[in-house]
């Protein structure tokens, strides 16, 4: 008898607990009525520009969910298991498998390698004449079937996590033109500078990967190829942001760092968002809890811990003056436009 009571105890508990999430659940669904336009925040900005502490901090946010370098997931997720930023390999984390069933089914490694050569030949800086130069009709029939993959996976990510908004930090203005062709997404973007001078001692240093499925160091590059970069990127963003008034904010890494909270006050109201609580702990440091940044610097993978936010100034000091003057060359004018 007393054992009944105590079963009978824990089911109405369970039951009630059932239903308070059933509830919640449908709560979630009714917030994003059907047929309502997915929003993506995506941060464009040259490599090495600090965008990884940016998604991870939009991330911690209510309706959020930070997916990293979202157009790496071909090769460095599905094909090399890479560690996602929870810390587990790809296959291993339960939130991307989930997408990708969800999104996929079973998928075909020969045919995601197929994606990934797509994504890469379609985000060549020479499409961009394709981008610029012919109508969007014409954009989206010739691209549409590599756009219904993005679309399932987008629309994947949206359903399993319930979110309101997607963080894609992949950066690449010519994948942020893919982005924009595909109907059903509400494409924002934070256009993220850094000095180029920073950006170029970044590109300099090594850096371990962390990672047992990738090289043991973070890919690097000579001042003279991170420069000619930082000035594409940036101008091809330019050029692109161009066509979205009202969706774009351009942050200044700098900027970000001594003031978070303004900036990030910035960027939510260009996306017409207002969550309940922003993830500060004090004015200059967040609670980085679990996050799924499928790709990007390996600072993802610090979880459960405070971050505090502190400019890497490294470069100042550690740079020879040659090469900080190399650096100021070859990005001008562009650098004295972001007024660096
Ligand atoms: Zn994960």
């Amino acid at each position: 008898m007393a054992l009944s009571k105590v079963t009978m105890g824990y089911n109405l508990v369970h039951i009630r607990k059932s239903v308070r999430q059933g509830i919640l659940h449908l709560l979630r669904t009714a917030e994003k009525p059907i047929g309502e336009k997915i929003k993506v925040l995506y941060i464009a900005g040259a490599g090495r520009s600090g965008s990884t502490l940016v998604d991870n901090l939009l991330g911690q946010m209510d309706g959020f969910f930070a997916g990293g370098e979202i157009q790496h997931i071909w090769k460095r997720g599905i094909l090399d298991n890479r560690l996602c930023g929870c810390g587990s390999p790809f296959w291993q984390c339960r939130t991307w498998t989930a997408i990708i069933q969800k999104g996929f089914g079973r998928v075909d490694k020969a045919e995601v390698l197929e994606w990934h050569q797509t994504k890469e030949r379609l985000t060549r800086v020479r499409r961009i004449f394709f981008f610029l130069f012919r109508s969007k009709e014409h954009q989206y029939t010739e691209l549409k079937p590599f756009l219904d993959i993005l679309k399932s996976l987008y629309h994947a990510i949206a359903a399993e996590t319930e979110c309101r908004v997607i963080v894609d930090s992949s950066k690449s203005p010519l994948y942020l033109c893919l982005l924009r062709l595909i109907p059903t997404l509400d494409v924002y973007v934070i256009h993220l500078t850094r000095d180029p001078r920073a950006v170029g001692y970044s590109w300099l240093t090594p850096k371990p990967t962390r990672d047992p499925n990738a090289a043991p160091e973070m890919h690097r590059s000579n001042l003279y190829k991170s420069s000619l970069s930082w000035n594409t990127r940036n101008f091809l963003i330019e050029l692109m942001i161009r066509k979205m008034p009202g969706r774009f904010v351009r942050v200044r890494y700098e900027d970000f760092i001594n003031q978070p909270r303004h900036s990030l006050e910035r960027i939510l109201s260009v996306l017409n968002e207002t969550p309940m609580k922003l993830p500060f702990v004090t004015d200059t440091s967040f609670q980085q809890s679990a996050n799924h940044l499928v790709a990007g610097n390996p600072s993802r993978l610090d979880t459960k811990q405070i971050v505090e936010i502190n400019e890497d100034v490294r470069w100042k000091k550690r740079m020879s003056t040659w090469d900080k003057f190399v650096v100021s060359i070859l990005t001008f004018p562009m650098r004295l436009y972001y007024k660096y």
